[in-house]
């Protein structure tokens, strides 16, 4: 194989590499925020539960104290109902009282309702609370675990360059090198696999002179439909990872 085409394949090897490593870097603070999300989200919905807590026991001091002046009131009319003299007065008097007791039964019915809802809330805070350290484990975790794959991914990019510069460096015909990056720009890749009379990545048919030349991989030859650089492999053992396509 002509040593330039070698080096270009080596070149899209290194490209494709250096993609797929700063795309990873791109998307590790995006990951990141999202983990953050869901550490508020789980933080907030204890909060919530935990306010809840709050307002049933206001909502429970304030039906006791109404329990409590209702209790007064009915100890003050049995008071008041040993001193009545008439039947009409009795009868006034019982009516009131009755009326008290039964404000004492629904400030009771509103205790027991209330009581009910603490059980609901702190269970609710039970669950909320294990929810929240479920997050923070699963949120650690995942962000060291990205805090590494992202070093990794730098050490990609770092030994990547060095790998290109050096394969750059090495190519007799530079212009070839201006080709492949004027490609890659447009195409995102600039190598193609011919194979069977096809480019095997615009899938356009190759005229049988040209995929005889390519065959050879002796000379750079482009796709008369892509552009891209044409090589000859193979099927079963391709030189180069089929690199994503750019939009
Ligand atoms: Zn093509």
């Amino acid at each position: 194989m002509l040593p330039d085409l070698e080096r270009l394949i080596q070149l899209q090897d290194i490209e494709s590499r250096a993609a797929i490593a700063n795309k990873a870097i791109a998307e590790a603070p995006g990951r990141i925020a999202a983990l953050d999300a869901l550490l508020q989200s789980a933080t907030t919905a204890l909060a919530a539960a935990r306010q809840s807590l709050e307002d049933n026991k206001t909502s429970r001091r304030s039906i006791d104290k109404d329990l409590i002046a209702d209790q007064q009131r009915l100890d003050k009319y049995k008071d008041q109902i040993m001193a009545v003299k008439t039947n009409e007065q009795l009868h006034a008097m019982q009516h009131q009282m009755k009326s008290v007791e039964d404000d004492i039964g629904r400030q009771e019915e509103r205790v027991l309702v209330n009581m009910m809802e603490a059980d609901e809330i702190n269970a609710a805070i039970k669950k909320a609370e294990a929810a929240l350290k479920a997050a923070q484990a699963k949120v650690a975790a995942e962000r060291a675990a990205i805090e590494n794959e992202t070093k990794a991914h730098q050490a990609t990019v770092a030994e990547m360059t060095a790998a290109r510069a050096s394969v750059v460096g090495a190519m007799d015909n530079k212009g070839a090198v201006e080709t492949f990056q004027r490609i890659a720009k447009v195409r995102g890749t600039a190598l193609a696999r011919a194979e069977g009379e096809r480019c095997t990545v615009c899938q356009v048919r190759l005229r049988p002179a040209v995929f005889a030349e390519v065959r050879k991989n002796d000379q750079i030859v482009q796709c008369d439909s892509c552009n891209r650089i044409l090589y000859f492999a193979a099927p079963q053992a391709p030189r180069a990872p089929e690199a994503p396509q750019a939009p």
